[in-house]
């Protein structure tokens, strides 16, 4: 079975990891939280590392 998140906003599964910018990513990074990215709605928002099996 994939493992797979929808985002947050717009419920879309095209989220992908995004690139860390700035202080607040390596902050949150410290607590195990990636930055995402959606490609449906092209929000940013964080998940915890290793929980992508949320499945609404
Ligand atoms: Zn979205």
């Amino acid at each position: 079975m994939m493992s797979h998140a929808s985002c947050p906003y717009c419920g879309e599964h095209k989220i992908r990891p995004s690139m860390r910018a700035g202080f607040l990513d390596l902050l949150l990074e410290f607590f195990s939280l990636t930055p995402y990215r959606c490609r449906g709605c092209r929000a940013r928002f964080y998940w915890p590392r290793g929980r992508m099996r949320v499945v609404q």
